[in-house]
Formats: C-alpha cells, structure tokens, sequence
C-alpha cells in the first residue's frame, strides 16, 4: 500500500504492522477500491485477481525496474478505452515472459477503472463495508484475544531461553520453513526436515510430525499420562497437561518435561539441517530425560533428587519420591527461597 497513504487508514495499517498479537489481520481485511490507480501499488497490493500481482505472475515482477510503481503509472487512456503497457525499463523479450504479460492483461481488464481517487473498504464476514470503529469494536469484543497465552506461565523450573522459545512456539513465531515462506525467505524445500513428508508449521514440527509423535509417545508412557490420539498441537498438549489431576509439584514437572520435550525436538531439527546430524529416538528420549532432571534439580530447588529414580520412576509418583519444595527446603535449612521458587509470574 502506498506509503504516502494517510488519514485513519495510515493509522489503522501502522497499527497492524506493528501489532504483536494479530487478532484480527489488517491487511487481509484491507480490501482497495480502485479508482484511478493513484493510492494503489500495481505488483504488491491486492487489487485484481484475489492476490497481489507480485504473486500471480513472480517472473514478471522479477523483471519489473519500478516495484513500488502504482496502478495509475502503468495504463494510459485514450478515446474512453484504457491501455496497459510494460512499464519496465526491462524489456520483455523472451516468449514465456511475452506470454505472462498478454495473460496479465487479460486479468488487468477484468478490474474496473474510476474517475475517483482510490479508498479502502474493511472486509467484514462476507461483505466490504466503510470501516468505522463502533463495528471493529463490536467485533473484537467477541474475540478471546491470544487464548495460547493464559496457557503458559512463566516457570523458574525452565531456563530463561526455553521459557522464550516456548513462548514463542505458542504465537508461531519460531523459524520453522512455513514461517520462513510466508516471510518469503527462499528455501530449497518446505516440507518437514524430519519425515519430508509435510509442510513444516510449528504444530506439525513440535506434535504431528511422526517423529515428534514417537518422542511423545515415549514420554508419556513415562510421565504415566494418556495423550489423546487427536492432540494435534501444542496448545492442545498445554491444555492436556493443565487438566491432568494432580498435585501442584508433580504438574510442574510434567511441564518442564513438556519444555524439554518441545526444546530438544526443535535442536534435533536444528542439528539436522544445519549439521547433518541423523535424529536418533533414543538420544533424544535420553536427552530429555537429562535436561528435565538437571533444571528440577538445580532449579526447583530438589537438590536431593537421584537420575536413577528420575530416569525410572512414572512422574505419577513424583510427589510420594522428591516430597513437596517446602519440606526439601525445611531439610535443607533454606528460607526465604521457596517463596522465590513460588513465584508464578504470567508473561
Ligand atoms: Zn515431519
């Protein structure tokens, strides 16, 4: 959309672009009335043809000097009719790139020119309407914003760096390559590294992929839990372990098993593409296992806590083995200390 565009409509696009928490997709929502092309970027804004042009015809845009150019700079009228003409200062010589331009053409006929300067209507369910604030906030007082984030709770049991990377597996915002498309990085492929069956999205990667399935399994054969066949993503697992009946100290240990299941998963696919290394089940069942016991250990304060229990026992029985924090706490002569390790700040 045109840089220079301006009133609400400026406001309501910069406060899309910089929104961290999309409940409702501006520029999705943003559909452009054509009128005489002059607000309007001819290759990079939705205007004819359901997608950009950029999209339809990329060899085209390839080839195009002015990317930025508008509708208005790329026809001319004459007698009442309108002519499209390549505005390129590339030139278009070979066939397929003269074929694309008589197909793009064709499609440039089918949108209806005015004699108005263009504005912007606001996609609402089915129809276009003028935008007003009085419907948009009609319409995000129906919307339970980021639900994803009252699942997750900041734990002191996980290091800083996990805590992050779930919480941004939770809004989708870790590199994965579906990620990485839709922000159109080029990749060689986009199926999944680990099965090269599917396109990677988070969910796939972290819960359906078959890998992932096969850790889960095992994991929770261990933690003694039943996971659902139809658990098909992560905040589905999250809200699975929030329901689980059990007391306060063994559920955060199932979570930070959850964390490092989800942690050690997404450094598999990591070590896989960028080290060649082969995933191998065992390993990482092992490795999970390892960082899960070392941060309840260390940072849970159960300095008394044993790998050969941990690696062996169902988590079920968590509480009957390790005791609550307070009593490890009370044997250890600490004070003060449980209060910290209490603390459950939400992010
Ligand atoms: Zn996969």
């Amino acid at each position: 959309m045109k840089s220079s565009i301006d009133g609400v409509w400026k406001s309501i696009v910069n406060s899309g672009s910089v929104s961290q928490n999309l409940v409702v997709n501006v520029k999705e929502r943003m559909i452009v009335k054509v009128g005489l092309g002059n607000k309007t970027l001819f290759w990079l804004d939705n205007w004819v043809g359901n997608r950009p042009l950029r999209d339809i015809f990329p060899s085209l845009f390839t080839l195009e000097s002015d990317k930025r150019c508008t509708v208005q700079q790329r026809y001319r009228t004459s007698q009442g009719s309108t002519e499209w003409f390549w505005g390129s200062s590339t030139p278009l010589t070979r066939e397929e790139h003269l074929t694309d331009w008589a197909a793009c053409k064709t499609l440039l006929c089918t949108a209806g020119l005015g004699q108005e300067s263009d504005y912007w209507l606001w996609k609402s369910g089915p129809t276009c309407e003028e935008f007003t604030v009085c419907n948009l906030r009609a319409e995000l007082d129906h919307i339970n914003v980021i639900p994803e984030a009252k699942l997750l709770t900041w734990s002191h049991w996980i290091p800083k760096k996990v805590n992050c990377f779930l919480w941004r597996v939770v809004q989708d915002r870790i590199p994965t390559r579906e990620a990485l498309l839709t922000r159109r990085v080029s990749l060689p492929s986009s199926t999944c590294a680990l099965c090269n069956d599917t396109i990677q999205s988070v969910d796939h990667l972290l819960v359906t992929c078959d890998f992932a399935q096969h850790v889960w399994c095992l994991i929770f054969q261990w933690l003694n839990i039943t996971i659902p066949r139809y658990t098909l993503s992560v905040v589905q697992l999250l809200e699975l372990i929030k329901a689980h009946k059990t007391n306060k100290a063994t559920k955060r240990a199932i979570e930070t098993v959850m964390a490092a299941a989800c942690w050690n998963i997404w450094r598999t696919r990591n070590n896989l593409i960028f080290n060649h290394k082969a995933p191998q089940i065992a390993k990482i069942i092992s490795d999970i296992k390892a960082n899960s016991f070392s941060w309840v250990k260390s940072r849970a304060g159960y300095s008394n806590m044993d790998w050969a229990k941990w690696k062996g026992f169902k988590l079920t029985k968590f509480k009957k083995h390790f005791g609550t924090l307070r009593s490890i706490e009370t044997e250890n002569g600490s004070t003060g200390h449980a209060k910290q390790q209490n603390q459950n700040n939400r992010f």
